[in-house]
C-alpha cells in the first residue's frame, strides 16, 4: 500500500472519557488485521514536551527508545500495540510555536506576517504527515489532546480540517469520543451533550464521521438512531464505549462493535483477515480469574493522582495476568513513613517498590522503607530514585558511612555514593537535558537478574542526571551488595542487587517503559511470582 491514511480521534463534552485507549484499542484491532499502525499524540499545552512538568499535573512522563519525554498516553499506544513509538509521535503546542519562531528568527518567512493560519497550521500539518512519510505507515491515528471548543484546541482543530480536505474522503476520517450521561433521578441516557459537541465539530468545519459514545449503560437502539439522526451519521457509525472493569478489554469491546471495520469501509481498506486475539483474550482471561492475592507496596511522593505511576502499575497488571496473581498495590506516601512507623505502614504488603522521583522531598521515608525490606528479607525493587535510595540506605547502615548522600540532596556529603554523571556537570537548562532513552547494559554472570532475564545483553530505557559513584564499588560489594548490570562503554552501574537477600534488585533504568500485554516485564513477572510463593 502506498498512500498512507490518516484518522483524528477527537474529544468532547469532557476530558479524560478514554480517547488515548479507544486509539489503541483501535489500532490494535488494525494492526490484528495486518495493517501497519502508528498513533500519534497531539498536546495543546505550552511546555515544549512534558519532562519539565510535575506528574501532579498531567500524571507520569513516559519516556520512548530514542528519549523523547511525552505524555503517558504514548505509554498505552505502546502497551496496546507493542511497537516502540518516537519523538514524532508526541508533539505539543510548546514544540509547533518553537519551531515557527526558530524559522521566524533565522529569516525563512522573510517579509511576512507569521500567523496562527497558515504557519502554525501547516506547522501541525507537517507534524501529522511526518509520521506517514518518514515511517510509510498504512495507518497513522493521531489523537488530538483537549476538548473540542477549548481556545487552545482550535489550531488543531482547523489543521485536521484542512488535512481533511487535502487528503480527501476515503484517506482520512474523524472519529469524535463523546459522553453519554445518564441520569439516575429520571433512569435515562441523554444525548443532548453529544450533539451539542458535534455542533462545536460543525462550527469548526469538521463533520465527523463516527462518533463513540462513553456510557455506564448499554445504548439501546433508539439511543443510536437518535444520535445518528440529529449528528448526520448512518447508525453503524454510533459506536458504543462502555465503562468496563480493565482498559484491556476496551479493543474487544470495540471489535464487537465494529469499529474497525466501520473504519476500512469508509477509508477503502480491504476487511483482510479477522483479528487473531487469542493471546490478547488469554491475558484478560488470566487476568480475570487470578488464583491469589498479593500486596505491593507502592513507596512515592505522587500518590494522590494514580497516573504519576501509570508505567509502574500497568507493569504489575501484565505481571499479574502471567503469574495468574491478583497484584493489590498500596500506595504509600514516602512523607509519612519514619523509621519509628515504618513497620506498621508496611505491615500488610509483601513487597515494595520504591519509586522514581526528583529531589529531597520524601527521601528519608524511601530511605526508611528500604532499610526495613532489606533488614527483614522482603522483597524489594529499586527504580531508578529507588535504586538510588537502595545504595544511599546501604551506605549509611551496612557500611557505617553515617552521612553518605546521593548529591542531588546534598550538595555539601563528603559520602556522595550516589552522583552527577560527569555527562551532567555543564548542564544548566532543565528541558530535555537528563540522560534519556534506550541504552545498553550487560549482564553480569551467576547474578539474579541473568536468571530473570535470561540474557547477558538488554536495552532499557532511562530518565536521570546522577549514577552510582563508582569509588565506593570495592566497598559495597565486600559488604554484599553487588553491581550486576554495568553500562560497559561509560561503566555506569545499572543494576545493583544483594545476593543474600531473598530478593532485592536495584535498576537505574525505568522497566516499567518496556512491559506491554504481548511482552511482560521479566523484572516485574519474576518479582510477582517471588511473592506469590508466600
Ligand atoms: N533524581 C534522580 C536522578 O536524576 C532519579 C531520577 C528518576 O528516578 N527518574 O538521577
Amino acid at each position: 500500500m502506498s498512500e498512507t491514511k490518516y484518522i483524528f480521534v477527537t474529544g468532547g463534552v469532557t476530558s479524560s472519557l478514554g480517547k488515548g485507549i479507544i486509539s489503541a484499542s483501535l489500532a490494535k484491532l488494525l494492526q490484528s488485521r495486518g495493517y501497519s499502525v502508528t498513533i500519534q499524540k497531539l498536546d495543546p499545552y505550552i511546555n515544549v514536551d512534558p519532562g519539565t512538568l510535575n506528574p501532579y499535573e498531567h500524571g507520569e512522563c513516559y519516556v520512548t527508545e530514542d528519549g523523547a519525554e511525552t505524555d503517558l498516553d504514548l505509554g498505552h499506544y505502546e502497551r496496546f500495540i507493542n511497537l516502540p513509538t518516537t519523538q514524532a509521535n508526541n508533539v505539543t503546542t510548546g514544540r509547533i510555536y518553537q519551531t515557527v519562531i526558530n524559522k521566524e528568527r533565522r529569516g525563512d518567512y522573510l517579509g511576512k506576517t507569521v500567523q496562527v493560519i497558515p504557519h502554525i497550521t501547516d506547522e501541525i500539518k507537517r507534524n501529522i504527515k511526518l509520521l506517514g512519510k518518514k515511517f510509510n505507515y498504512d495507518v497513522v491515528i493521531t489523537e488530538i489532546g483537549g476538548t473540542v471548543g477549548d481556545i487552545e484546541s482550535l489550531p488543531y482543530i482547523e489543521a485536521v480540517r484542512q488535512l481533511k480536505w487535502e487528503l480527501g474522503p476515503q484517506n482520512s476520517i474523524v472519529i469524535h469520543l463523546t459522553l453519554v450521561p445518564y441520569l439516575s433521578a429520571s433512569g435515562e441516557l441523554k444525548t443532548k451533550p453529544t450533539q451539542h459537541s458535534v455542533k462545536v465539530m460543525l462550527e469548526n468545519g469538521i463533520q465527523p464521521d463516527i462518533l463513540v459514545l462513553r456510557t455506564e449503560h448499554p445504548l439501546t437502539i433508539d439511543i443510536r438512531k437518535k444520535v445518528a439522526l440529529f449528528c448526520n451519521v448512518n447508525i453503524e457509525s454510533v459506536i458504543q464505549s462502555i465503562d468496563v472493569s480493565t482498559i484491556y478489554e476496551v479493543p474487544l469491546l470495540m471489535k464487537e462493535e465494529k469499529l474497525d471495520v466501520t473504519v476500512l469501509k469508509k477509508l477503502n481498506l480491504p476487511e483482510n483477515e479477522e483479528p487473531k486475539l487469542e493471546k490478547w483474550k488469554k491475558f484478560i482471561d488470566r487476568l480475570k480469574n487470578p488464583k491469589k492475592e498479593i500486596t505491593i507496596g507502592l513507596v512515592g511522593k505522587y500518590i494522590e493522582l494514580q497516573d504519576s505511576y501509570k508505567s509502574i502499575i500497568e507493569s504489575f497488571v501484565h505481571a499479574g495476568s502471567v503469574n495468574q496473581v491478583k497484584v493489590k498495590i498500596e500506595s504509600i506516601h514516602s512523607e509519612k513513613i519514619t523509621e519509628a512507623n515504618v513497620a506498621e505502614v508496611l505491615k500488610n504488603v509483601q513487597g515494595v517498590i520504591v519509586a522514581p522521583g526528583f529531589g529531597q522531598r520524601g527521601i528519608d521515608g524511601k530511605i526508611a522503607a528500604v532499610r526495613y525490606v532489606r533488614e527483614n528479607n522482603i522483597p524489594f525493587l529499586g527504580i531508578c530514585l529507588g535504586m538510588q535510595c537502595a545504595v544511599v540506605e546501604f551506605a549509611r547502615n551496612v557500611l557505617g558511612l553515617t552521612d553518605a548522600d546521593s548529591s542531588e540532596m546534598s550538595r555539601t556529603t563528603k559520602n556522595p555514593v550516589i552522583d552527577l554523571m560527569e555527562e551532567q556537570k555543564g548542564v544548566t537548562e532543565k528541558g530535555g537535558t537528563m540522560r534519556l532513552g534506550s541504552y545498553p547494559c550487560d549482564i553480569k554472570k551467576d547474578t539474579k537478574v541473568l536468571e530473570i532475564y535470561n540474557k547477558e545483553h538488554i536495552e532499557e530505557r532511562h530518565r536521570h542526571r546522577y549514577e552510582f559513584n563508582n569509588s565506593y564499588m570495592e566497598k559495597f560489594e565486600k559488604a554484599g551488595m553487588k553491581s550486576a548490570g554495568l553500562n560497559s562503554d561509560t561503566g555506569l552501574v545499572e543494576i545493583m542487587e544483594i545476593p543474600e537477600h531473598r530478593w532485592f534488585i536495584g535498576v537505574q533504568f525505568h522497566p516499567e517503559y518496556k512491559s506491554t500485554v504481548v511482552n511482560p516485564h521479566p523484572l516485574f513477572v519474576n518479582f510477582v511470582k517471588e511473592i506469590s510463593k508466600d
